[in-house]
């Protein structure tokens, strides 16, 4: 099952991103994937307020993870340069807390992250317009999708 979502400006990404993140629990992983201006710090940044963190999120290119506390903690990767590294960075400790996590080019660490996750495919379609395919995988995540779509 996939669910999918046109969305015409900035503001409604922001409205998802904030309608997911109300409903987001300890331990979530949302991985999302889109080309380089896509939206995905974009919409990271409005699930951080969404979870009630007042911190500035920004993108976390060239430290590839930032730590947030909100509602519930947040981990904010992005993990673009790490293409060619087989270091092994603790994911487990990260990804099995209490934090939700965000992964931006997570398909980078695909053999890292948990099977089980919401993955989300962000599509540049014009300047403002963007297609949200949401893929949950996971019981859990069926049932979030559900919650935010219904
Ligand atoms: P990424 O992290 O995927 O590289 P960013 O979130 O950093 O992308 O950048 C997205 C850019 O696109 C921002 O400059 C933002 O203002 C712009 N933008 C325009 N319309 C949208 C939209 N509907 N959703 C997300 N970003 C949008
Ligand atoms: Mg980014």
């Amino acid at each position: 099952m996939k669910y999918e979502r046109m969305i015409n400006s900035e503001q409604e990404t922001k409205a998802l991103a904030e309608q997911l993140a109300v409903r987001l629990h300890a331990g979530d992983i949302l991985t999302l994937e889109g080309d380089l201006g896509a939206g995905k710090t974009t919409f990271t940044k409005s699930v951080a307020k969404g979870l009630g963190i007042t911190r500035n999120v920004n993108s976390p290119t060239f430290t590839i993870l930032k730590q947030y506390e909100g509602r519930l903690p947040l981990n904010h990767l992005d993990v673009y340069r790490l293409a060619d590294s087989d270091e092994d960075l603790g994911w487990d400790e990260l990804f099995y807390g209490d934090a939700v996590s965000i992964i931006e080019w997570a398909h980078l660490i695909e053999e890292d992250l948990p099977a089980e996750r919401l993955a989300i495919q962000i599509l540049r379609l014009d300047e403002n317009a963007r297609k949200f395919t949401f893929m949950p995988f996971g019981k859990r995540y069926e049932q979030l999708c559900e919650e935010l779509f219904e």
